[in-house]
């Protein structure tokens, strides 16, 4: 797929884009977005060429729907060629965008279902009925395997619900609990099993699919980020780290929106001059980009160095920070 930016407007598009400029000398051609993004270009608003693949695709719409539509049904392989699907194809799909196999994700949504029913003043019995086990020992037996613990042993704060969300960027892990947001990453590093296994005994805590009301939060305000309207996050955040990283993460939230600090400089922030190193270790722990604004961390030069999401998102995120911040003040 080409996309084509327009020199004159700045922004590229979708090839089937109707604002999509006509091929012509006033327009350069790129085989990828970040190739686009990183030639200074920005997304075209109409089209969201970095949105592409987010969505679910057309061929899999039935599907998703009837598993939202009932989130409790055990799914086989034959019931996916009823509905006139590949089962190899919805497997690939799944591995390459949730980081799992869709068995293992809407057992992962049962199980989730489950618990969170529980967590509600449910007798296990119910959850156990609503979210599609047939037995209350099968039941046991594979929430023992994902949670480490007996249904009744997990408690509500022990676990983390994550989902996928779209900005303009691409998409986004992001995790939230009752105490607040807690993981949000580019979806790029992907959540693969191992990934979420080792973050879920880092963080003491375990990751399941679904929705939560805190992430609709998320969601807004980080649209409200991108399209230049929010400059500071008031979603709340929970972000557990040793002393030293949590006072590193605390004087990221001081940087203003639209200016950079040097990792010196925000050593000194934190009365600690000689420990720039380790402050450019906190900045690359920080497990929740964006609202924890590590971009604004740059070299002594002031170049944007190292960033786990990729440097070109770290110059997307400053330039249109700086942008805004010019246009606003
Ligand atoms: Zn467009």
């Amino acid at each position: 797929m080409i996309l084509r930016a327009d020199i004159a407007s700045g922004s590229f598009c979708l090839p089937d884009c109707d604002q999509a400029p006509k091929r012509g000398p006033g327009t350069r051609p790129f085989e990828s977005a970040r190739e686009a993004l990183a030639a200074g270009f920005r997304p075209c608003r109409h089209c969201s060429p970095l949105l592409t693949g987010i969505a679910d695709p057309p061929w899999l719409v039935p599907l998703m729907s009837e598993v939202e539509a009932d989130p409790g049904r055990r799914w086989h392989d034959h019931d996916l060629e009823m509905l006139g699907l590949d089962p190899d194809r919805v497997r690939r799909w799944f591995v390459a965008n949730h980081g799992l196999t869709f068995h293992a994700y809407t057992r992962l949504r049962r199980l989730g279902a489950a618990l969170r029913q529980i967590q509600l003043g449910e007798g296990v019995g119910q959850a156990v009925l609503a979210s599609g086990f047939e037995s209350e020992s099968g039941f046991r037996e594979a929430f023992a395997q994902v949670f480490g613990n007996p249904p009744s042993a997990v408690d509500r704060e022990s676990s983390i619900w994550i989902n996928r969300v779209a900005t303009p960027l691409g998409s986004m892990i992001v995790g939230v609990h009752d105490g607040g947001l807690c993981l949000l990453e580019f979806a790029e590093r992907r959540m693969l099993d191992t990934q979420l296994k080792r973050l879920s005994r880092h963080m003491g805590r375990v990751f399941l699919p679904g929705e939560h009301p805190l992430m609709e939060t998320v969601r807004a305000e980080l649209d409200a980020y991108f399209d230049g309207s929010l400059r500071a996050f008031t979603v709340p955040v929970q972000a557990p780290g040793t002393v030293f990283q949590e006072s590193v993460w605390n004087a990221l939230r001081g940087i203003p929106y639209g200016e950079t600090r040097s990792y010196a400089r925000v050593a000194e922030t934190i009365g600690q001059p000689e420990a720039v190193r380790a402050v450019g270790r906190a900045n690359g722990d920080n497990r929740i980009a964006i609202v924890i604004p590590c971009h604004r961390v740059v070299g002594s030069g002031g170049e944007p160095v190292g960033y786990g999401g990729g440097i070109w998102r770290k110059e997307y995120l400053l330039a249109m920070e700086q942008a805004q911040a010019f246009h606003l003040s």
